[in-house]
């Protein structure tokens, strides 16, 4: 089972719920937790250890001037404005390429070869005896998310653990990278207008992509009203409520897991699971 933690937007508690379910359930049965957050991963924060980092590489074009007559085929193919064709040089914009390959296929001078260029690294670490770490990190500068977030999800799927994505906050491409080919979607929100206002957007985003979803509310403060009340008109379930306290603070502001420093909670997170299982279809 794949299972995605989103949320519409940042500091609503999704890598929070992602670790502790993947901590409450790597006590009786494997589990791979992949941080798609790649652009501000944080679950090793929760999970200290030592990690094997191995790069992710893209392939970029790399023109040779000598065998170039700047008849331009390149730049009129690329459809992201990653190459111009200039009368004497040929210019190119690495952080437009979307390494597709096609310049290269239509240079007639076999002018384009292509080179490997790292974007970034995924690292695995074993931080507890059933739970395997994969933390997707994006080198800085590097605009292509995606690409890391693919390796991330290629290589936890190896196994056939249950695998938890926490994926990057909003709905932009790598969130729907990450959500691809997940069988459901817990999407976690807070009890503000700008939280009502993002998860309606999450929500939009995983009923297109055909993923079923529910909700998990943090830092609740009892009134969540016009979050339950969306929530009852899209017919998304409210899975779990946890409400705001200034100990759960405490806890996570100390880099712990509230299911390690208070270990009652992990009936709810299991009780959060059997949810999660029942929304994907695969029973209790
Ligand atoms: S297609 Fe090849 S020969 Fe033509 S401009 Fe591009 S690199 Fe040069
Ligand atoms: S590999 Fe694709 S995206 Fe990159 S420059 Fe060539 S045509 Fe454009």
């Amino acid at each position: 089972m794949k299972l995605a933690v989103a949320s519409g937007k940042g500091g609503t508690g999704k890598s929070m719920i992602a670790a502790n379910l993947a901590f409450t359930l790597s006590r009786t049965e494997p589990v791979s937790l992949v941080d798609c957050d790649v652009e501000e991963p944080n679950l090793h924060l929760f999970f200290p250890g030592q990690g094997t980092p191995r790069d992710v590489t893209v392939p970029v074009p790399v023109i040779d001037d000598s065998l170039c007559d700047r008849c331009g085929k390149c730049g009129d193919f690329c459809q992201y404005g990653a190459i111009t064709v200039l009368p004497n040089r040929v210019l190119f914009f690495a952080e437009l390429c979307h390494s597709c390959g096609g310049c290269t296929l239509v240079c007639p001078k076999k002018a384009i070869r292509e080179e490997q260029k790292r974007i970034g690294t995924v690292s695995l670490s074993l931080p507890l005896p059933f739970l395997d770490l994969f933390t997707g990190t994006l080198d800085t500068g590097s605009p292509h998310a995606v690409p890391v977030i693919r390796e991330a999800k290629k290589q936890a799927a190896a196994g056939d653990s249950i695998m938890i994505i926490d994926t990057a906050p909003g709905t932009s491409c790598p969130v729907v990278e990450a959500l691809e080919g997940c069988d459901a979607c817990i999407l976690v929100t807070e009890s503000t207008p700008f939280g009502l206002h993002d998860l309606q957007l999450a929500a939009d985003v995983t009923a297109r992509l055909g993923i079923p979803a529910g909700i998990v509310i943090n830092r609740s403060d009892g009134n969540d009203e016009e979050i339950l009340r969306f929530c009852t008109d899209h017919d998304l379930d409210v899975m779990m409520t946890i409400p705001f306290s200034r100990e759960i603070a405490a806890i996570q502001s100390r880099g712990d897991l509230l299911c390690r420093a208070r270990p009652e909670w992990q009936k709810d997170f299991m009780g959060l699971w059997v949810k999660c299982r029942a929304l994907a279809g695969a029973g209790p």
